[in-house]
């Protein structure tokens, strides 16, 4: 490949299992550059067994660092933070390759979820538990917090890097040891992060990368082994269901974060430029390829020529092409079938009357870019609001007042992101808290830090990541009765 480093060395080959660093056997599967299909590594197709041993790994390493001082697994998190910082870079470089998201944009994913290895190694040395008075003067109840043991990660595509920082750092502050299997389709970012890690002083067997194209046996296996307390995965909602299912019989702790179908409004008090660029960045980044996208926006009726046109004013100034050229803002989709959903979406909502203002057709650029769209004219009963879309589709819909579209808003099993713009304070309140989502942007299209909760409620799964709530998924309550005194 063309990809040149300044370190070399954080592109692998190699899975890293309980510490060794382990090279393709008989099976082996290819990582590609989305825009192009040029071939960047062959990597180790494992399976079953070799995950085995990385969860017997995990396991063995467990006691140590679970007693390891908080004080101690911070500084070896604080390392890595700093390594990634320092080599920010190459896992831009090395992410936009595998994934084809702009340059700039995967150097922000990395120094800006980097910043939850930080937050957690702060965070390591905060795990407090309680003591409450007991039900008589002999007795006080003591409330420790363990961590739950052996965990492991199942991480997506859309964000290679940033996914993976957001679950490790948080289960090694906590004292866990964790097994990860990173999206095929972006395994590299997931090993040089493991470089790093190695780098940093994280011991053998903390913290295992497994790669292999079948999902389905990573997942079954750490679902029905025992030694597995705990799943963390970000990925499709239907994906997990199944690991809900499958994880029932051994009672694993989960934390899901799912797909969305986040709504974005615009009332007619917004500051219209704001909300436009708000739109613009919700809407656009990574090719419109997270689970917080806007994925419908819903303008008042009074503005929404003037929204319209604002918004086709900053679409018009993407630029599309491959994530590595110059000024690039819009790289392509992940493969052909996330072009075919695209296409399928805007089929159906222009099928059901819906006006295309820009765009529409692939890019001849490349076989997985599309052009930037925009819609107008769309209704509920089309699937542009019902399902997650997951490109650069724009649909705009009208409504009425605040109670119209708040129902709008709701009408989904879907509850990770929402968005509105307003200036007037008792609309905030009521439309923030009406909205059914874990998450809303008010006057912003951006969400996710290390500070804030990240999650979702409904359908959009379980648990938290970043601020002091990401840790607690890690660990156990052990209520201690102290009698006798
Ligand atoms: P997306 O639609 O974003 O690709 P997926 O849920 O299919 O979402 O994928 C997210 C992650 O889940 C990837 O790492 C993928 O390999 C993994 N995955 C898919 N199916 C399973 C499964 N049955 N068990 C475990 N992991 C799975």
């Amino acid at each position: 490949s063309q990809l040149t480093l300044k370190d070399p060395t954080l592109l692998t080959d190699r899975a890293f299992l309980g510490g060794e660093w382990i090279a393709a056997g008989a099976r082996s599967f290819a990582v590609t550059d989305p825009y192009d299909g040029a071939v960047i590594a062959d990597l180790p197709d494992l399976g079953v067994e070799e995950t085995r041993r990385a969860i017997d790994a995990a396991a063995a390493a467990l006691p140590a660092w679970s007693k390891t001082p908080a004080k101690v697994r911070s500084v070896v998190l604080k390392r890595w933070f700093d390594l990634v910082i320092e080599n920010a870079d190459d896992l831009a470089a090395i992410l936009t390759a595998e994934q084809g998201k702009p340059l700039a944009e995967a150097k922000g994913e990395v120094v800006s979820n980097a910043a939850y290895l930080e937050w957690f190694a702060e965070e390591a040395k905060r795990i407090e538990g309680e003591i409450i008075p007991g039900p008589n003067p002999q007795q006080r109840i003591l409330v420790l917090k363990q961590p739950v043991g052996v965990c492991a990660a199942i991480t997506p595509w859309n964000f290679p890097n940033g996914m993976i920082t957001r679950k490790v750092g948080p289960a090694l502050a906590a004292g866990c040891t964790i097994v990860l299997k990173p999206s095929e389709l972006t395994p590299l970012s997931a090993l040089a992060l493991a470089v790093l890690a190695e780098r940093a002083g994280v011991p053998k067997g903390v913290f295992s990368v497994v790669t292999t194209t079948d999902a389905k046996a990573f997942g079954t296996e750490v679902c029905k082994n025992p030694t597995v307390a705990k799943i963390t995965f970000t990925g499709s909602t239907h994906v997990g269901r199944w690991l809900m299912r499958e994880g029932a019989e051994t009672i694993k702790r989960l934390s899901l974060e799912l797909g969305g179908n986040a709504p974005f409004i615009v009332f007619d008090d917004a500051d219209l430029d704001a909300a436009a660029d708000g739109a613009l960045l919700s809407k656009f980044r990574n090719a419109g390829q997270t689970c917080v996208c806007a994925n419908r926006i819903y303008v008042q009726e009074g503005v929404v020529e003037a929204f319209t046109q604002k918004l086709l004013d900053r679409v018009a100034g993407l630029k599309l092409g491959r994530g590595t050229d110059d000024g690039v803002t819009l790289g392509p989709l992940i493969d052909e079938r996330a072009v075919a959903k695209m296409e399928q979406h805007l089929a159906d909502a222009t099928a059901k009357g819906a006006k295309v203002l820009t765009g529409g057709h692939r890019s001849k650029l490349a076989p997985t870019m599309f052009e930037p769209t925009v819609v107008t004219g769309v209704t509920q009963d089309m699937i542009v609001t019902k399902e997650e879309t997951f490109a650069p589709l724009a649909p705009i819909i009208s409504f009425r007042d605040e109670a119209d579209v708040i129902a709008m808003a709701n009408a989904s099993e879907f509850g990770l992101a929402s968005y509105f713009y307003a200036r007037d304070m008792k609309r905030i309140f009521t439309v923030a808290e009406a909205l059914q989502s874990g998450m809303v942007g008010v006057n912003t299209g951006a969400l996710a830090n290390e500070m804030a909760p990240f999650g979702g409620v409904k359908q959009s799964g379980l648990g938290r990541e970043g601020s002091h709530q990401g840790i607690e998924g890690y660990l156990e309550v052990k209520y201690v009765a102290l009698a006798g005194l």
